[in-house]
């Protein structure tokens, strides 16, 4: 599979010089299986870019993943271009959490006077599957999801094809439990032996003493989780919206030097803009 970032950015996007290596769109990843099939996760407003290269490439069916309706995980979806083309066929698999369907979740993102449209303005054939914690296959890649410690809950999911496994986890709070939350070891569980983990990376311990309960992890506890679940590469990632490149640039510095100090191959990156991973 191939795993390519769109958006890595947490909150809100942002521009300016002090965000270019790690870029300011929202979160979307995209990934391409094997055999071809592509699976979009999270309609932040990194998006927009995916949608505008499907539509070059032609692409007609593709599947969106939600990992929670939060407005920095979801604003990007009007701006996905293929949904406003008849020939595109699009299946949307989420958990509508407190809401009733993810097709409502999707409909409230496009809702006057919000935005001047609404979804029947859609010309793609949306199908909509609230699988909640059932797995899915698409085409050979399986796809299983773990509830989220968030506000409002989420969904974190690890993907798996010819033997390789890559596991997202954002908007993901390891040190306090919400309410439908995992415990930490659940966590640790479901990323054991994954070859690559991204994770919230959101905070500093400092920022911490602040933002407890707010539904973000810091870069300390996510490293403590991928160097205890022994995955090959961790990913920080939801960078905070003030953070600027020299300051995620020190957390992976830190990262790399707490890892080395454990003796731990692990390998730490700060997940940016535009990168892409093959495994
Ligand atoms: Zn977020
Ligand atoms: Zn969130």
């Amino acid at each position: 599979m191939k795993i390519i970032c769109w958006g890595a950015r947490g909150s809100l996007p942002v521009s300016g010089r002090e965000y270019i290596k790690y870029g300011g769109d929202t979160t979307c990843l995209e990934i391409r299986t094997a055999g071809g099939d592509i699976v979009v996760v999270d309609c932040g407003s990194g998006v927009r870019r995916v949608g505008n290269n499907l539509l070059k490439e032609k692409v007609r069916r593709f599947t969106i993943l939600l990992t929670h309706s939060h407005w920095d995980h979801v604003l990007g979806f009007p701006f996905l271009k293929p949904v406003y083309d008849s020939k595109v066929k699009i299946d949307f698999h989420g958990c509508p959490f407190a809401q009733k369907s993810i097709q409502s979740v999707v409909a409230k993102i496009m809702e006057p006077p919000q935005f001047p449209i609404n979804l029947g303005a859609i010309r793609a054939k949306m199908s909509f599957h609230d699988p909640c914690l059932k797995g899915i296959k698409v085409g050979t890649m399986k796809v299983t999801p773990i509830i989220l410690s968030h506000p409002n809950q989420g969904l974190g999911y690890k993907f798996q094809e010819n033997g390789a496994t890559f596991v997202f986890l954002t908007d993901n709070e390891l040190r306090h439990k919400h309410p439908g939350g995992c415990d930490y070891r659940e966590y640790a569980a479901f990323c054991s032996g994954a070859d690559v983990l991204i994770h919230d990376a959101e905070f500093t311990e400092e920022d911490y003493r602040r933002t407890r309960t707010w539904g973000h992890s810091t870069y300390k506890q996510a490293l403590e989780l991928a160097l205890e679940a022994g995955v090959k590469r961790f990913g920080l990632f939801h960078h905070n919206q003030d953070r600027p490149d020299a300051e995620v640039d020190a957390m992976v510095e830190d990262c790399r030097r707490l890892a080395g100090e454990k003796g731990s191959p692990l390998d730490c990156f700060g997940v940016t803009q535009e990168s892409a991973i093959e495994l």
